[in-house]
Parts: C-alpha cells; sequence; structure tokens
C-alpha cells in the first residue's frame, strides 16, 4: 500500500503522524511511504532521516492526498485538507466528530474512509490511542505547575519539594485516572506532599497500594474536596466523567479560601474544566489570575512537548497502521473488533453510534 503524512497544519501543532522509525516498519512490510517535505520538523526529524528510512519526500500534501491509499495524521483534516479527500482512501487520525458538525459533513460528502484513533478501543474497553496524551499531560501538568508556582510568574513562590528543614508543597490531586495518577507519579518524585481524591474505590484501592503511603487517597466528597483544595499550593484537575461535560468541582467561592498565589492546573479543561473559573489558555499565554488564584489551562498540553507525544502516539498507532496497510481496511478491521471501533465514516455514512446521534444522521 502506499501510505503518506503530511505536515500538520493546526494551530501550533507540531506532532506528525509517522516518526521515521515507523516509516521504516512500513517500508520494511514492504509498503511504499510518502512524506511532505518537512513534516518532521516539529521533532527534529529531517527530510533525510525519512530518505534514510525508505521513504519518499514530496513537496506538497496535495500530492500526498492524490496518491496515498492511506494518509496517516495527528489532528482532525483541517478544511483545506478535507478538500483534498476522497473516495477509496484511508484516513488515520484523530478526528473528534460529535462537537464538530463542519468536519463530519466534508467526511461524509468526501467519500473517505476515516479511522479515528480516539474510538479504537483496548481490552476493558479502554481507549489506548488516547491513553499516551493523557501520560503526557498529566506527567506534564506538574511542570507547569511547579512553573507557575514561581513568584515572577504570579505564583507564591514555593518549590514542590521543599529543602531540608523546609516543609514540601501540597500538590492536591482531584481523579486518579491515567491523568492524575501520572500527575501524583510526578509530583511524588519531586518530593511534594501528595494527596489524590477520586470517587471510584477501586481506583483509590489501585492508588493506594501502587503508592504505599508516599501518596495519600481520600474520597472525593464535598467537605474532603474543599479543606484539601484550601489547604493546596497546586490543584491538578484530571476528572473525566465518559460521554459528559467535566463537573465543576472547585467553585469560584473556594477560590477564596486557597493561599494567595496557589496554581490550579486544569487538565480537564479539553472537557469544559472542572473549575468554575476555568477558561482554555494556550501556549502562547498559559496563566491568568482570578482573585489571586493562578490558573493553568492549556488545551493541548502535549502539543508542547511535540517529539516525546508523538514517538508516544506512534507507539500505540502504528500497529493497527501495519495492520491496514498489510492486510487492506476491510480485512484489518474484521480481523481486530478494537480497530473496527474506530472507523467513523465510510464512502459517506457515518459508522459510529454516538456520532450518527449526536450530529442527526442515518446509522
Ligand atoms: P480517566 O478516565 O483515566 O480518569 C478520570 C478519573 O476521574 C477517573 O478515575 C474517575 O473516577 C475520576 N472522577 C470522575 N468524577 C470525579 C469526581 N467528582 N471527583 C474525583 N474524581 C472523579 O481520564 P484521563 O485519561 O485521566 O483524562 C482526564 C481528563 O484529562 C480528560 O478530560 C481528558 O480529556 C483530559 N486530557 C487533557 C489533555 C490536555 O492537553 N489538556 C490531554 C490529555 C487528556
Amino acid at each position: 500500500m502506499r501510505v503518506g503524512t503530511v505536515k500538520e497544519i493546526k494551530n501550533h501543532e507540531y506532532r506528525v503522524g509517522l516518526t521515521p522509525e515507523s516509516a521504516r516498519e512500513l517500508v520494511a512490510h514492504g509498503h511504499e511511504v510518502w512524506v511532505e517535505t518537512g513534516a518532521g520538523n516539529g521533532i527534529g526529524s529531517s527530510d533525510a532521516d525519512y530518505v534514510a528510512a525508505g521513504a519518499a519526500i514530496k513537496p506538497t500534501a496535495a500530492e500526498i492526498f492524490a496518491a496515498c491509499e492511506m494518509v496517516v495524521k495527528v489532528k482532525e483534516p483541517q478544511p483545506v485538507e478535507r478538500a483534498m479527500l476522497r473516495k477509496g482512501q484511508i484516513l488515520y487520525t484523530y478526528l473528534h466528530l460529535a462537537p464538530d458538525p463542519e468536519q463530519t459533513a466534508d467526511l461524509v460528502k468526501s467519500g473517505v474512509t476515516a479511522i479515528a484513533y480516539e474510538t479504537v478501543t483496548g481490552i476493558d474497553n479502554s481507549l489506548p490511542l488516547l491513553k499516551p496524551m493523557s501520560q503526557v499531560a498529566g506527567r506534564m501538568s506538574i511542570q507547569a505547575g511547579a512553573t507557575a508556582l514561581e513568584k515572577a510568574n504570579g505564583g507564591r513562590g514555593v518549590l514542590l519539594g521543599g529543602v531540608p528543614g523546609v516543609l514540601p508543597a501540597k500538590v492536591v490531586v482531584i481523579g486518579g485516572g491515567v491523568v492524575g495518577f501520572n500527575a501524583a507519579q510526578m509530583a511524588v518524585g519531586l518530593g511534594a506532599d501528595v494527596t489524590i481524591l477520586d470517587r471510584d474505590p477501586g481506583v483509590l484501592e489501585r492508588l493506594d497500594s501502587h503508592f504505599e503511603g508516599r501518596a495519600r487517597t481520600l474520597y472525593s466528597g464535598r467537605a474532603a474536596l474543599a479543606s484539601e483544595v484550601a489547604a493546596a499550593d497546586l490543584v491538578i484537575g484530571a476528572v473525566l466523567v465518559p460521554g459528559a461535560a467535566a463537573p465543576k468541582l472547585v467553585t469560584r467561592d473556594m477560590l477564596k479560601t486557597m493561599m494567595p498565589g496557589a496554581v490550579l492546573v486544569d487538565v480537564a479543561i479539553d472537557q469544559g474544566g472542572c473549575f468554575e473559573t476555568s477558561k482554555a489558555t494556550t501556549h502562547a499565554d498559559p496563566t491568568y489570575v482570578v482573585d489571586g488564584i493562578v490558573h493553568y489551562c492549556v488545551a493541548n498540553m502535549p502539543g508542547a512537548v511535540a517529539r516525546t507525544s508523538t514517538y508516544a502516539l506512534n507507539n500505540v498507532t502504528l500497529p493497527h497502521a501495519l495492520r491496514i496497510a498489510d492486510l487492506g481496511w476491510k480485512a484489518a478491521l474484521k480481523a481486530n473488533p478494537h480497530l473496527a471501533a474506530g472507523l467513523n465514516v465510510h464512502e459517506g455514512q457515518i459508522t459510529y453510534e454516538a456520532v450518527a446521534r449526536d450530529l442527526g444522521y442515518d446509522y
């Protein structure tokens, strides 16, 4: 199969669909790989790296969309890219169609076969192609929080780990899933005083057993949440209620109980945020202050560490890309129900029930 990847054109997107190493794997399986010139620049991979891996460099995205049977990307296709999609072509990327009727209409019109990373499943109904980005965001949330706590950035001037003779910062992580676990790991590693709140007893049990006292766990009731947030130097918002907007767990009134210069990092901002005062920010201007409390609410945190994120993403997307290229999409989806769950659009039909229902298409 001829497989292509293009330079991402969404604002501030530096990741790329295929690393040179992934291109090499596809080539080793007997496939042809076309890469738009400069596609790897954002992760520090040159055209020469791709050529050394056996790929061919093409000067424009248009050539790749016109001639490749499968296009592997990171972000949803932008309008100019959607105009180049066609029947008989496979698009393999993050799509997030439910809140995006315009993109959905364009994909339906194009006739493309679109497989969305975010709906590919794993065992236990997990979403393995989303997980690495939650791992990245969770780990990054502590770096972002530590920076925001610095005096020059509006914070209260507290070092997460303290020093001998001075107590460490108090870090409160709300939600102990993938983001929360990875945030807690980083905070514990830096020597902070860490408490994780969750509502799921099974999650609390697993965290308690993993951290063996290096992080405390607490059931996320209203009273516990209020007293923990009031005492925190840094709060990480990491909750998810699948299919719903994030619950507003920290209200504006609660900010008045916090210490001036304390920091809120709302990782759940992509689901609307779990603090009442959260509004999405960008890497160019990541923080703002409300009632003396610093807020960091960047909606695409993994974009800042494009190289790590691209490699983490390729680790989970490449095995399916190889299956699709080796077998053809029909046989690959038939052989693997987890991959089949990724099919969102095919030849003008919405093939993913929740998207069809939310946007009023026949299913
Ligand atoms: P997850 O499902 O692994 O974990 C969510 C946890 O929240 C679960 O353990 C759940 O029990 C808990 N929870 C639900 N309601 C709660 C409540 N009231 N109090 C305490 N805990 C509660 O999800 P995840 O992968 O960790 O993702 C968390 C959020 O981070 C999602 O909204 C995700 O979209 C977002 N995210 C954002 C970025 C970014 O760049 N900003 C990147 C990756 C993920």
